[in-house]
């Protein structure tokens, strides 16, 4: 028989198929090793056929399968030629995604264990009459196993001596084989076993999910509203029906909270996918799903590729998180795969928030999609209260202080009443830049286009885009002079100043310096929900997902920040941040309040997050994307350009451009296109340059195929050039 083989080379630019013969015992989606050249390497083989175009007697065969299970289902094959076509990208880095990449080069296997097992085909008095007298290890084995039928070998050869083990196996009583064991993280994780009565609006969500024509659906309710016990619910009945589930949250290790709910819920039925894991667990854990051992897939963005067949539920939480766009190639959108792989299971698809996607909500006006809505929160908890300070008015009166009197009289209180407060920064280090005040000389990274932050635990700069490290100068290094000026206030910076004003509380930090560590996002998490702190001090890392019960007070230090970028998103991701914060505080039986800190106090955008009224804010927003002409009205295509030449970017972008204006004139969907520098020139040594082309409505697939074949035809090898979708980011 023929098969299609694709080899998998890393950093190769081979993506061709080749044919090889095999014999029938070979299975379409199966690894392989083929020989390639004079070298044995890896392949997945993505079909079968009669025929060939190639001489069939020069065909090489198939070596040897190297699983034994097919690595990749037939609906994944069928991903793999959609994500090839859509994302233009290579079949083999499709196939890398749907894989541990520790698989690959057999860098990981699974870990077998002995087991012993005693023989009961003989009684338990004749084994020990045949035993030595004077083996009393012999005996006291036989007689523990006669107890527990079985155990690990280590633990007995530890126990009783290898010697005896050995000995009694040779006579036939016990039995030593080697049995699988699957490497399974946090199974000591548990956390109260809630037996829950729902709520009118969570049963009629549920039965919504499970009854309703709809095959995908918006739960839109305010933050604690009970989101998650709706999804285990539905995921509850889907098991039932003998089906799987795709779990999704933004950020798995940001959210220990939904791991233990799901690993006490659901024990090893849960197989957890994410970077925190060991390379051994992720494969174990991959395994169990791949083999139906574990139903339920729970991790980030790239579990939406878990090897489930028959999934009953795809569930997306947070679904306006960024994360879920990939930033790196391949570049996918999760909710566009998690569409794929609905449709080819027949399941249904739940995206959930409490500020949904403009786009989302659009579709759910439209009735696209089916809109379900939780308008209370759990037991009509009222949402904090939220007040507004105008931090102008603060310098006015004096207080230059990143704390208005307000955050610093509600922080005192809460401190005295024994409650707890988080306080949110989108801004890491101590300052967001150093500048000498004379000379105006700015510090900035060798390799990018951007400031250095000053990080003073560390007294180093340090670049936020490569992580680049740099010395602190006392003196300017271009004038000398001593009088260098800090730039806005980061994280570390706020809690060196609070630790002055409130020496005896407990303050911890949580941003991307104080989590490199892969444990310490759960450890600090952990602390504070221990009470060893009052207050926790962080970056968007803060927002997501927690359920603290006695956080009573969250401060939003600098409201504005996200507000004034470049980018259609702005006002959108500003309103977000600002709800999912809020959304921190007052969970439980205490009530909460919110204090936020701005510059621009009647900005509409805040007024409203400040009331969490996110039908305004979404009436306000789509209003205004129809008329400017952003999605969902439009799709934005960003081709960009990067490479260390200058010269061969901007000739690649030119003559690239000159085609884009060519189709323009003839297709009608394109609105306008322009090229430009990106608003970032530069980064790790390469420049960055980019052409924006605005369509109207969704791109059409001809459309986005004769723009990749634009984006590949180009002179310079080391020019990488990316087109990108409505991108998340347009730095
Ligand atoms: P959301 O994801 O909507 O923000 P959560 O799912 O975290 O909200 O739920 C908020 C809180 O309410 C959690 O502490 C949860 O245990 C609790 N909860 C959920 N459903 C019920 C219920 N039916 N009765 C009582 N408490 C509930
Ligand atoms: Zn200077
Ligand atoms: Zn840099």
């Amino acid at each position: 028989m023929i098969f299609e083989v694709i080899v998998d080379i890393s950093n190769s630019e081979v993506d061709r198929v080749f044919d090889y013969l095999g014999d029938e015992s070979i299975s379409v989606g199966s690894r392989v090793f083929v020989p390639f050249g004079n070298r044995k390497i890896e392949g997945f083989i993505i079909g079968q056929k009669e025929q060939t175009d190639f001489d069939k007697s020069k065909l090489k065969r198939i070596i040897s399968k190297i699983d034994d299970f097919t690595a990749v289902s037939e609906e994944m094959l069928q991903l793999m030629r959609f994500m090839a076509e859509h994302l233009h990208i290579r079949l083999i880095d499709a196939l890398r995604l749907f894989i541990p990449s520790q698989m690959r080069g057999g860098k990981v296997t699974e870990l077998k264990k002995k087991v012993v097992t005693i023989n009961r085909s003989v009684p338990i008095a004749e084994m020990l009459c045949k035993i030595n007298k004077t083996a009393k290890q012999q005996k006291a084995l036989l007689e523990y196993l006669n107890e527990k039928d079985f155990d690990d070998y280590t633990f007995l050869a530890n126990n009783f001596g290898g010697g005896a083990v050995k000995k009694v196996a040779e006579k036939g009583f016990i039995e030593i084989k080697e049995v699988k064991k699957a490497r399974i993280p946090y199974q000591n994780l548990s956390s109260k076993q809630n037996c829950f009565v729902h709520t009118q609006e969570q049963q009629n969500a549920i039965d919504t999910i499970k009854n309703d024509s709809n095959n995908t659906f918006l739960l839109f309710g305010v933050t604690g509203s009970g989101k998650t016990e709706i999804y285990m619910s539905v995921i509850d009945y889907y098991l039932s029906q003998n089906k799987t589930a795709i779990m999704l949250v933004p950020e798995i290790s940001l959210t220990p909270n939904m791991l233990k709910l799901f690993r006490s819920r659901y024990g090893e039925q849960v197989a957890i996918l994410h970077s925190g894991l060991s390379a051994g667990e992720r494969f174990d854990e991959w395994l169990r799903l791949k083999r139906g051992e574990a139903k339920i897939a729970l991790g980030a963005r790239s579990a939406v590729f878990a090897p489930l067949e028959n999934i009953g539920v795809i569930i997306i939480d947070e679904e306006h998180d960024s994360s879920y766009q990939s930033e790196s190639n391949p570049r996918y959108a999760t909710w566009e795969i998690a569409e794929f792989r609905r449709k080819y299971n027949s399941a249904k698809l739940v995206l959930g928030s409490a500020t949904p996607k403009i786009e989302t909500f659009y579709k759910a006006q439209k009735g696209e999609i089916k809109l379900i809505e939780l308008k209370n929160r759990i037991n009509k908890r009222p949402l904090p209260e939220v007040e507004i300070v105008d931090m102008v008015k603060e310098l006015r009166g004096g207080n230059k202080s990143f704390l208005s009197d307000k955050l610093y009289d509600e922080l005192k209180l809460t401190i005295k009443q024994g409650n707890q407060a988080i306080l949110f920064l989108n801004r890491r280090g101590f300052s967001s830049f150093v500048m000498c005040t004379k000379c105006g000389y700015t510090a900035k990274c060798t390799d990018c286009d951007v400031s250095l932050s000053y990080h003073a635990d560390e007294n180093l700069l340090k670049c936020h885009y490569c992580g680049k490290r740099f010395r602190m100068f006392d003196l300017c290094p271009e004038c000398k002079s001593p009088f260098i000026r800090q730039g806005k206030i980061g994280t570390e910076r706020v809690v060196n100043e609070l630790q002055k004003l409130f020496p005896n509380t407990g303050i911890l930090r949580m941003d991307v310096d104080t989590t490199q560590n892969k444990e310490a996002h759960g450890k600090i998490i952990e602390a504070f929900e221990n009470h060893e702190a009052q207050i926790l001090v962080g970056t968007q890392m803060v927002a997501k997902g927690h359920d603290f019960k006695d956080v009573t007070l969250v401060g939003i230090l600098d409201a504005d920040q996200s507000l004034h970028f470049e980018d259609y998103r702005a006002t959108e991701r500003t309103f977000q941040l600002i709800t999912q914060v809020s959304g921190r505080c007052g969970r439980d039986v205490k009530s909460g309040k919110v204090v936020l800190q701005t510059y621009s106090p009647k900005h509409i955008v805040l007024q409203l997050a400040s009331r969490q009224d996110y039908l305004s804010f979404y009436k306000k927003e789509v209003n205004i994307r129809e008329v400017t002409g952003f999605p969902p009205f439009a799709t934005i295509l960003r081709i960009l350009y990067l490479s260390e030449n200058e010269q061969n970017i901007i000739s690649t972008l030119n003559a690239q451009f000159a085609k884009v204006q060519e189709l323009k004139k003839t297709n009608g969907e394109i609105v306008f296109a322009t090229k430009m520098k990106a608003p970032v020139k530069r980064i790790e040594k390469k420049y960055r340059y980019q052409i924006i082309i605005k369509v109207q409505n969704e791109i059409s697939d001809e459309l986005l195929k004769q723009i990749f074949e634009i984006s590949d035809e180009r002179e310079y090898k080391d020019v990488s050039v990316f087109v990108e979708k409505n991108p998340q980011n347009l730095t």
